[in-house]
């Protein structure tokens, strides 16, 4: 709209009503960014790790509840029958479409390291009772934060949409059961099947004030492996009595790296690591096994399916290679906790970035390639890609120091790490501005 001149608005007054509205968002962001950033300043200064999110899910319902939402709280059912703190608030706004919107609640095991005045000092006992320290080092506080002043704004402009907002506080992201826990709770049932899903996630690769979209395949899908390769224990001096599975492991480590190299369609891509080996007990001790943690990555059925099968293979041909007895045969386990390929529906892609564009302006919106991290957010759009789901980039690193450390080559802190450093107020301002632009235009017909 910047291009039009002032005498063109003045001979056509109707296109105005655009302007007005944009005004009118702009407006009521300015007069709730300061209590939107105590909100944001408060969740960081307390975060929870997945599993546990009490204080953040109250939190977020109740401002949900005062912004006029009627509010469910503990939605969600984990597989050991626990219940989890996932929160649903809807607003109903006459016939029209069902949107879902998701913010995620959970933060991650790590010591904050950014030194920023409200820095969490929290420190909580895991899942194996060890003392770690929590940090919302994936921003999940700005997500909650964006989805508390964009209800707010959609509450307030309720003459400039139709239909329902469903407004999703997710537990459980970081652990990939928090949405699988939500649809198994009967999400749906209860609230009602969305026609489109949308969600934003921060992140160090754009400033503050820019947003970035991928249509198509956006990130990877993740599956968890576990390897046992099992040989036959003897002194570490008699290595001809046993079957030395370190060896085997180590083996089998070097051949799954030609699994993505000279397996995997080179036009397609996949990712295979061991995160994690467990052997042994003394230096003088062959084990009798080796116990591997892995992940794949990758962007289609097929890769995926490709590098499992290669895992497989390799891990039964050092076997049979070190001549390992039938009954001592490697054990390779696909668990269940896995995350789907989170998919950009591409013409639900594109009305999210002509309402990016419009509200944003051109130079602040990108398209960004897929990357390798993975998120349950794609559950919600069911098996399939039923329900038309997008997942959008929102910048949050403070603008000089990005520009910056981009002159000389580097990449501030990324999501994940202890020096992860949001800058709240343009971010959170860009955030909302974003949310609910989109989420005004995807509700309209
Ligand atoms: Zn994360
Ligand atoms: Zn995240």
């Amino acid at each position: 709209m910047r291009s039009l001149g002032i005498a063109f608005l003045i001979a056509v007054p109707i296109f105005i009503a655009v302007p007005i509205f944009g005004q009118d968002l702009t407006t009521l962001i300015d007069n709730q960014l300061s209590g939107l950033l105590e909100i944001y300043k408060d969740i960081h200064a307390h975060p929870e790790l997945s599993h546990q999110e009490s204080r953040t899910s109250a939190l977020l319902a109740n401002e949900l509840r005062k912004a006029g939402y009627t509010v469910t709280e503990r939605v969600g059912k984990y597989p050991d029958g626990s219940q989890a703190y996932g929160v649903v608030a809807v607003l109903e706004n006459g016939p029209g479409p069902r949107l879902l919107i998701r913010a995620d609640m959970d933060a991650l095991p790590v010591v904050e390291e950014t030194g920023l005045s409200y820095a969490s000092r929290v420190r909580v006992k895991n899942a194996s009772g060890e003392e770690v320290g929590v940090m919302h080092a994936c921003g999940h506080d700005v997500h909650v934060t964006t989805l508390i002043g964009t209800a707010r704004a959609l509450a307030a402009l309720k003459n400039q949409w139709h239909g329902t907002v469903v407004l999703i506080g997710q537990p459980s992201e970081e652990t990939i059961d928090g949405a699988q826990a939500m649809l198994a709770d009967g999400l749906y049932k209860r609230f009602g099947t969305p026609d489109m899903a949308i969600a934003l996630h921060d992140t160090n690769e754009h400033p503050a004030g820019a947003v970035g979209i991928t249509s198509g395949p956006t990130l990877s899908g993740a599956t968890s492996v576990d390897v046992t390769i099992r040989g036959v224990s003897s002194h570490g001096s008699r290595p001809d009595a046993g079957k030395d599975p370190i060896v085997m492991a180590a083996e089998f480590i070097m051949q799954i790296q030609t699994i993505a190299s000279r397996q995997v369609d080179p036009r397609d891509a996949a990712v295979v690591t061991v995160g994690d080996i467990h052997a042994g007990t003394r230096r003088n001790i062959i084990p009798d096994e080796v116990k591997m943690e892995l992940t794949v990555r990758a962007f289609s059925e097929k890769a995926r399916e490709i590098a499992l099968d290669g895992i497989r293979h390799a891990a039964q041909g050092v076997a049979i290679a070190a001549g390992v007895p039938e009954d001592r045969a490697p054990i390779v386990t696909v668990l269940d906790v896995n995350a789907p390929i989170t998919y950009n529906n591409g013409p639900m892609t594109a009305r999210v970035k002509s309402s990016l564009v419009r509200t944003l302006g051109a130079e602040q919106v990108s398209d960004d390639p897929p990357g390798m991290p993975s998120e349950d957010f794609g559950l919600f759009g069911l098996e399939g890609h039923r329900i038309p789901t997008v997942m959008f980039w929102v910048g949050a690193m403070d603008p000089a120091r990005f520009a910056k450390a981009k002159a000389e080559g580097k990449e501030l802190p990324s999501l994940h790490n202890s020096h992860f450093e949001p800058l709240p107020e343009p971010t959170l301002r860009t955030g909302v501005n974003a949310m609910a632009t989109v989420a005004i235009s995807l509700l309209q017909n």
